[in-house]
């Protein structure tokens, strides 16, 4: 009655009350409005456990702690103990008191936590669960194994044998605790249960039948009990062993995993990192690196009183380039173009840069003003050299670029911008004398 209480709530009741006071009717002979008395009474122990285990126990499970163990036992304890004296009250000359409390308590000890951790309808997963387990086949042979060894040692089949039922189904029921989850490790047991109840009321060679029918009856639901929480608590033991490990592992891959995509993380942040210096089209270094290079070198030249040297170059006539054989074409002139300047500079500080559009931008560290000249013919020569026809420009017929150079020894005070300024209005100068030219500065800013 307070299994089934406990696992589907008062609506049970009724139920139990009906249940309890047919048997009163049928038992005692004491008519109509005695039974439906006793049958109340009797009720008193499930409703005094629904009453108090909502407030006694935090889970479910009666092995949660030590505290809901202590709730549901002790509220089973005074249910039991109402239940009797009430029904003492009525049948002065029942059971003997103390006896009969044992009888009941012992059994909520052996059949309450098993029905109270089965599934029910609103645990699909449970059940699941549940339906997964009792397909596989070494349950199965287990239940075999206990079925077979209660009946043949409690039947007196094997009468030579000292051992008791107790010294084989409970090694029997640890492997199944270790085996199986909790509800097949409870179903054993309560299977364990009926048949040791049957043996205790038929009589077997550990209980004979000439012993208390109470008495054996209390024992063997002791026996079932003590069992019970026995496995119940290596059970869960296990459990947490298992559910610590597989943290564990959890953790371990979670680890690994952080750390390969840290890996993979850097890398991509290395390449992006290189992207973002990178002009896209002809893959040579863009305004940003030369930037960023540009300062650098400047504030060595300052430190080291060095000459730092700058070329701005602009492909001639490039509109008309783009009008004439398409942007296609033209991507591809710049492409060219950016490769020839690159190869035409030797020394390993030297830089070239695409500023923007069809512009592009020299760093000579260390190069003297003297220097500008015939670096800045190479790099020009090297652009004719490459033979682009170009129907629309110069009349050379062919792609073509104009230079403004110049020369600075860092001061205090002074600044890159001012350097790249005098090569910008150079470049301009070359343009306005015609193209396909360079100017420069002959002596340092
Ligand atoms: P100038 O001789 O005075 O330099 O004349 P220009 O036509 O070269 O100069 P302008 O500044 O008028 O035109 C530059 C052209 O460069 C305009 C634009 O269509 C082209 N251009 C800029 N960036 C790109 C690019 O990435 N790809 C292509 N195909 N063309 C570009
Ligand atoms: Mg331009
Ligand atoms: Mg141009």
């Amino acid at each position: 009655m307070v299994a089934l209480a406990l696992r589907s709530g008062p609506i049970v009741l009724p139920g139990l009350w009906l249940g309890a006071s047919l048997v009163a009717f049928l038992s005692s002979g004491g008519g109509l409005w005695h039974a439906i008395a006793v049958g109340l009474a009797t009720c008193l122990e499930p409703v005094v456990v629904l009453l108090l285990v909502p407030r006694l126990m935090r889970s479910r499970d009666p092995l949660d702690s030590l505290h809901d163990f202590v709730g549901l036992y002790g509220a089973s304890a005074l249910g039991v103990l109402l239940s009797i004296g009430a029904i003492r009250l009525l049948h002065p000359a029942g059971l003997d008191a103390s006896l009969a409390f044992l009888l009941h308590f012992a059994g909520i000890l052996a059949l309450t936590p098993f029905l109270a951790a089965l599934p029910g309808p609103g645990d699909p997963a449970g059940l699941q669960r549940l339906r997964h387990e009792l397909r596989r086949p070494d349950w199965w042979g287990l239940l075999l194994a206990i079925t077979l060894s209660t009946v043949l040692i409690n039947g007196g089949f094997l009468p030579a044998l000292s051992l008791t039922p107790l010294a084989l189904l409970f090694p029997l029921l640890l492997v199944a605790g270790f085996r199986f989850l909790p509800v097949a490790a409870t179903g054993l047991n309560l299977l364990a249960a009926m048949l040791q109840t049957w043996f205790v009321f038929v009589g077997s060679d550990l209980l004979p039948a000439s012993s208390d029918l109470v008495l054996r009856s209390v024992m063997a639901r002791l026996f079932c009990g003590v069992l019970f929480l026995a496995l119940m608590i290596l059970v869960t033991n296990l459990q947490q062993r298992r559910m610590r490990a597989r943290l564990e592992e959890q953790a371990r891959e979670l680890e690994e995993m952080v750390a390969s995509r840290t890996q993979e993380l850097t890398a991509a942040n290395v390449r992006l990192e290189q992207l973002s210096h990178q002009d896209s089209l002809t893959g040579i270094p863009n305004r940003r690196s030369f930037q960023r290079r540009f300062d650098t070198e400047w504030q060595r030249a300052l430190r080291h009183q060095m000459p730092l040297s700058i070329g701005m170059l602009d492909v001639d006539y490039f509109k008309a380039y783009n009008d004439h054989y398409g942007h296609p074409a033209g991507d591809h002139c710049l492409e060219q173009i950016a490769a020839v300047l690159e190869a035409s500079l030797g020394r390993s500080g030297d830089l070239v840069a695409r500023y923007g559009g069809e512009e592009f931008v020299v760093l000579l560290p260390g190069l003297p003003a003297e220097g500008l000249g015939p670096i800045g013919e190479k790099l020009r020569s090297s652009v004719s050299a490459l033979g682009l026809p170009h129907a629309q420009g110069g009349p050379e017929g062919i792609v073509t670029v104009s230079l403004g150079l110049a020369t600075a020894v860092p001061q205090e005070g002074s600044t890159p911008k001012e350097l790249l300024a005098v090569a910008d209005a150079l470049l301009y100068q070359a343009k306005k004398e015609g193209r396909n030219r360079l100017c420069w500065m002959p002596r340092p800013l």
